[in-house]
């Protein structure tokens, strides 16, 4: 990974290849992974020796390089597939949240609304990789929205989306099977016949909220309550916001909604969480910014955000600073106990002495310590 959080940077010499014999198309929206799995199976060739034999000593299993890769990487893939650079980059989520694709900010904003595939070499643990069974049936290929931390459901099948294996429980992880990529790559199983593991959520709702979401990547300027955002700002500004939110609903159960104590049951980040959880974040973020700023500043009274709880949180965009700067600084005023009146207190203890002396000295700089902090 190079500085601006780009996977896949190799010595130019590396990353020569050769053009493929067979070369497809992308389907509309396909992952770059997804369309190397396919072109490997295409030449009739395991995805791993396919890959080792066009990109040498390239890391690209090793990496997710549908988060963002290299440069050389697109160039190397396109001169391959005889694509443009500007398609395969595209087939990379990183434009989703950016126009300008050398944006190092964006990149580290955008890793929230990603879902983690847990990579460890070329094995991935978690279950981030999500998909519709009936259209991955139909062609073969996993889907950019399918990686989207506010993706959770089809709306062509109108079903909600699956991320793993229904007879083995593994994550999906296309480029280790070994004859489709639409079958598990541990027992071989179709992962088109798997049954709906989340079939009690809102289907409607789902997609209510992923289509609000995804037509946010589709613009460069947001509307946020009056004030233009650029995508880039949008997405991290909310990011915090959403952090933020989970935090406090953790700490203020009592102003929970009934729907919203899905959330408790799981402290993960938005990207970890299972789908019913980030359901849920997303669907409040929305209504928060449906009526942007009262909601708000509503929301931020109810469960006591002040500008002290955004401190940790790093650079804020200016749309959100704004906001925050209206916020109270601080719920509790400061302890206004003087070090020269804790001194005369313990110096006082020392004098009168006794059996307790030492404990009373304790109890006191305890105290002192606990309102200070
Ligand atoms: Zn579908
Ligand atoms: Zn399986």
């Amino acid at each position: 990974m190079d500085t601006s959080g780009r996977v896949g940077g190799h010595c130019q010499t590396c990353l020569k290849t050769r053009s493929w014999s067979i070369r497809l198309e992308p389907l509309p929206d396909e992952l770059l992974s997804s369309y190397l799995v396919r072109s490997a199976h295409a030449h009739g060739m395991h995805p791993m020796h396919f890959v080792s034999l066009h990109f040498p000593r390239a890391q690209i299993w090793t990496r997710d390089i549908d988060a963002r890769a290299h440069t050389q990487l697109v160039d190397a893939i396109a001169q391959a597939s005889n694509l443009s650079a500007d398609l395969v980059r595209s087939m990379t989520l990183s434009p989703l949240f950016s126009s300008n694709a050398n944006d190092a900010d964006a990149f580290k904003g955008q890793s929230s609304w990603l879902t983690s595939i847990g990579m460890h070499g070329r094995f991935r643990s978690r279950h981030g990789l999500q998909f519709c069974p009936q259209c991955l049936q139909a062609n073969g290929a996993f889907l950019r929205t399918w990686r989207l931390s506010f993706a959770f459901a089809c709306s062509v099948h109108h079903r909600m989306l699956e991320n793993q294996c229904s007879a083995c429980s593994a994550p999906v992880v296309p480029h280790r099977a070994r004859f489709s990529p639409s079958t598990c790559h541990r027992c071989g199983s179709v992962l088109g016949n798997v049954h709906p593991h989340d079939a009690d959520l809102p289907v409607d709702e789902a997609l209510q909220v992923q289509e609000k979401f995804l037509s946010f990547c589709r613009h460069d300027f947001i509307d946020v309550g009056g004030t233009i955002v650029e995508r880039a700002d949008f997405f991290s500004g909310l990011a915090i916001l959403l952090k933020l939110l989970r935090e406090k609903m953790h700490w203020h159960q009592v102003n929970l909604d009934v729907h919203d104590h899905v959330v408790l049951d799981n402290h993960e980040a938005l990207r970890f969480s299972v789908t019913a959880v980030r359901l849920r974040l997303c669907a409040s973020i929305l209504e928060i910014l449906n009526r942007w700023p009262d909601e708000f500043f509503r929301v931020a009274m109810t469960s006591n955000m002040t500008r002290a709880s955004f401190a940790h949180c790093g650079k804020t965009p200016t749309w959100l600073g704004e906001q925050i700067d209206w916020l109270p600084q601080r719920l509790r005023r400061q302890y206004s106990y003087r070090a020269s009146t804790l001194l005369k207190r313990v110096r006082e203890i020392e004098a009168d002495g006794g059996a307790h002396c030492r404990e009373q000295r304790a109890r006191e700089l305890m105290a002192a310590a606990r309102k200070w902090s």
